[in-house]
C-alpha cells in the first residue's frame, strides 16, 4: 500500500491524462495490456535505455515495448533509416527492395528459405496456421498451455486460467481467454503441457484415433509469459522427432524470442530446426511488424496460391527500411556480445541477492531477456507457474522498482528486455533497487 500511494503522488499528470482519455479512448488505453488499475502510466519519450513519462519521472526502461525495443529507443541508425524513407513516400501496396533483403537476412539467420511479411505478431502466428492447415488439410490446432501466441481466436485458447480450471496433465483444458471466441474454434484447440514430451506425444495419438490430428504445433522454445521458462535438456529435439514422425507442421513462435535472444533466435540458440517460424516485435524497430518463415515445402501452399497471405500495409516501406536498418547495422555479433555480458551481470547479481537474502526464487535469463521468478519451487510450465508463484511479491516488486526509476513490464508473467543502449551503468541501477527491495523485505 505505501509503494501503491507513493506511485499515486509521483504520476498525477498520467492520472490527468487518464481521465482525459477515458472520454473517447475505450479504458482510457489503445491495448487492453496497456491498463493498470488505478490509472496507466502515460509515456512522453523515450531515448536509448530510458524512458519518461508525462510527469517528468525518467527511468531505465526494462519494459522496452513489451520486449520490442532490442535496439533502444530512437536509435540514430533507425532514425536516419526513417528518415531516408519518408521523402520517398512511405505506403505503396508493392514489394520495395527492403522486402528483399530483408528476407535474405532472415533466411540466413533463421536457417528456413521462404519469408512473407505481416504487421504484428498476432497476424504472424494467425498466418502461419492458417498455412500449416493449408499444408497438412488438417483444422486441429496444438499450442502449450499458458502460452500466448497473439489475440486471434485460435491462440486465445487455454492461458490465463486458474489453477484449479486447469484439467488433468494428460488432458488439459481448453478454455477461451475472454468473450467473444466461439466455442467451436476453441474446441480446435488443444494444449499440452511445456516441458513434457512424453504428454504432447499421447495426446496426438489420442486425437489421431479420434480422426483429431493436429496440422501444427505452435509454441515457444522457451516460455516468455510464464517469466521466462527455459526448455529442459532433450525437450525440444523430442517435440522435432514426434511431430516429424507424425508429419505435424512445427512452428517455433519467436516473437519475443527471435532477434532478441540470438542473431537467429531460439532456432539458432536451441539448435532445434522447426519448419516454420513466427517474428515481430523486435524485427520492426519500434514499427509494426511480423514475418512468417517457412521450408520450401510448408511455403509452397503459398506460392502456388492455394493459401491468400495478404495485408494492404504487408511490407510496408518504412518498417523496412526499420528492419534492414536493425538488421544491418544494429543486431550485429557485437551487440549480442554486449547484451549477453549485460544479461549475464544483471541475472547473477539478482541471483546473488535472493541467495543473501532467502527470498523464494531465482533469476534466470538468456540473450536479453530474463527476470527473477518469485516462486517457491522451479517452474517447468503453466501448472507449477501458478501453483507456485508468489503473485504478491510479483506485484510488489514491480510497484518498488517503478518507483525508483526501473520501468518493467507490467503483469506477474513478463521479464525485462534489455537494448544494446543499455549499459553497466543500468544493470547497476537494477540490481541495487532488487537488492533495497530485498532488504525491505527481510527488515
Ligand atoms: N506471440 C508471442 C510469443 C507474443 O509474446 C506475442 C505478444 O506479446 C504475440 C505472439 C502477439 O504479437 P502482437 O502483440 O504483435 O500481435
Amino acid at each position: 500500500e505505501r509503494e501503491a500511494a507513493r506511485l499515486n503522488e509521483r504520476t498525477t499528470a498520467s492520472r490527468d491524462m487518464y481521465e482525459r482519455a477515458r472520454v473517447h479512448l475505450s479504458g482510457g488505453v489503445a491495448s487492453s495490456y496497456q491498463l493498470r488499475d488505478p490509472w496507466p502510466i502515460y509515456i512522453a519519450r523515450g531515448d536509448g535505455p530510458k524512458v519518461w513519462d508525462v510527469d517528468g519521472n525518467e527511468m531505465w526502461d526494462f519494459h522496452n515495448g513489451f520486449g520490442s525495443m532490442v535496439q533502444g529507443h530512437a536509435h540514430p541508425a533507425i532514425g536516419a533509416a526513417l528518415a531516408a524513407r519518408y521523402p520517398q513516400g512511405t505506403h505503396f501496396g508493392c514489394p520495395t527492395e527492403d522486402d528483399v533483403v530483408v528476407a535474405d537476412e532472415l533466411a540466413r539467420r533463421f536457417g528456413l528459405p521462404k519469408w512473407r511479411y505481416t504487421n504484428s505478431g498476432s497476424e504472424a502466428t494467425m498466418d502461419a496456421i492458417r498455412i500449416a492447415r493449408a499444408f497438412t488439410g488438417r483444422d486441429t490446432v496444438m499450442k502449450i498451455f499458458g502460452s500466448y501466441h497473439g489475440h486471434h481466436d485460435t491462440v486465445m485458447v487455454s492461458i490465463g486460467v486458474e489453477y484449479d480450471k486447469i484439467g488433468d496433465r494428460e488432458n488439459l483444458a481448453s478454455l477461451p481467454y475472454g468473450a467473444g471466441i466461439p466455442q467451436s474454434v476453441v474446441d480446435m484447440t488443444v494444449a499440452v503441457p511445456f516441458n513434457d514430451a512424453g504428454a504432447m506425444e499421447r495426446r496426438i495419438e489420442r486425437l489421431e484415433a479420434e480422426g483429431r490430428k493436429p496440422a501444427c504445433v505452435i509454441m515457444e522454445a522457451a516460455m516468455m509469459n510464464l517469466g521466462v521458462v527455459l526448455p529442459e535438456p532433450g525437450y525440444l529435439e523430442a517435440v522435432r522427432e514426434i511431430t516429424r514422425r507424425h508429419g505435424i507442421v512445427l512452428i517455433f513462435d519467436e516473437v519475443k524470442t527471435g532477434l532478441a535472444i540470438a542473431p537467429g533466435g531460439a532456432t539458432e540458440k536451441f539448435g532445434v530446426q522447426p519448419d516454420m517460424v513466427t517474428l515481430a516485435k523486435v524485427l520492426g524497430g519500434g514499427l509494426p511488424s511480423g514475418a512468417i518463415g517457412g521450408t520450401e515445402e510448408v511455403m509452397s501452399v503459398v506460392e502456388d496460391h492455394s493459401v491468400y497471405q495478404v495485408g494492404t500495409y504487408n511490407g510496408n516501406p518504412l518498417t523496412m527500411a526499420a528492419a534492414r536498418a536493425s538488421l544491418e547495422e544494429v543486431l550485429t555479433p557485437e551487440a549480442y556480445a554486449h547484451l549477453a555480458h549485460l544479461n549475464d551481470r544483471i541475472v547473477d547479481g539478482c541471483q546473488a541477492i535472493v541467495d543473501k537474502y532467502d527470498l523464494p526464487g531465482y533469476a534466470v535469463g538468456i540473450g536479453s531477456k530474463g527476470c527473477v521468478t518469485f516462486s517457491t519451487a522451479k517452474v517447468v510450465d503453466y501448472e507449477t507457474f501458478k501453483e507456485n508463484q508468489d503473485a504478491e511479491l510479483a506485484d510488489l516488486a514491480w510497484l518498488f522498482n517503478l518507483n525508483r526509476g526501473i520501468f518493467m513490464t507490467p503483469g506477474r508473467e513478463e521479464e525485462w528486455t534489455l537494448s544494446v543502449t543499455h549499459t553497466d551503468e543500468a544493470i547497476d541501477a537494477y540490481i541495487a533497487v532488487f537488492e533495497e527491495l530485498a532488504a525491505d523485505l527481510t527488515r
